[in-house]
């Protein structure tokens, strides 16, 4: 297996990358909206509050995860604009390419992002 990040890899990961982005800001915007009609039904209707609480609590924590996977990956596509696809941004070092695989937006090498989340 090739480990070396060529520029075939990099453009084809950038188009992983692309895709990705629209596909969350697809469901940033239609979360946002459900949202929107919950806080709306939430002013009509007060059913049972805690559950509305409960609810919008645990989408507002999904939607705060989607819109820092969203962060990394455009950061990603302009990494692999720049030419700096697949170099960790903490240390310099080669980020493997199964890892970017796996994690298409992936920044750090494994070492830093274990480093990283220890801290
Ligand atoms: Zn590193």
């Amino acid at each position: 297996m090739s480990v070396t990040i060529d520029q075939a890899f990099v453009t084809r990961q950038r188009e992983r990358l692309i895709k990705l982005e629209r596909e969350l800001q697809e469901n940033l915007s239609e979360q946002r909206e459900e949202y929107d009609e919950l806080a709306r039904a939430e002013r009509v209707e007060p059913v049972d509050e805690a559950q509305v609480r409960m609810d919008s609590h645990n989408r507002g924590a999904l939607r705060l995860h989607d819109e820092e996977l969203l962060t990394r990956v455009r950061s990603a596509i302009q990494r692999a604009e720049g030419g700096r696809y697949g170099i960790c941004a903490a240390c310099g070092g080669p980020v493997l390419r199964e890892r970017l695989e796996v994690k298409p937006e992936a920044m750090f090498c494994i070492a830093c992002e274990r480093r990283h989340e220890l801290e």
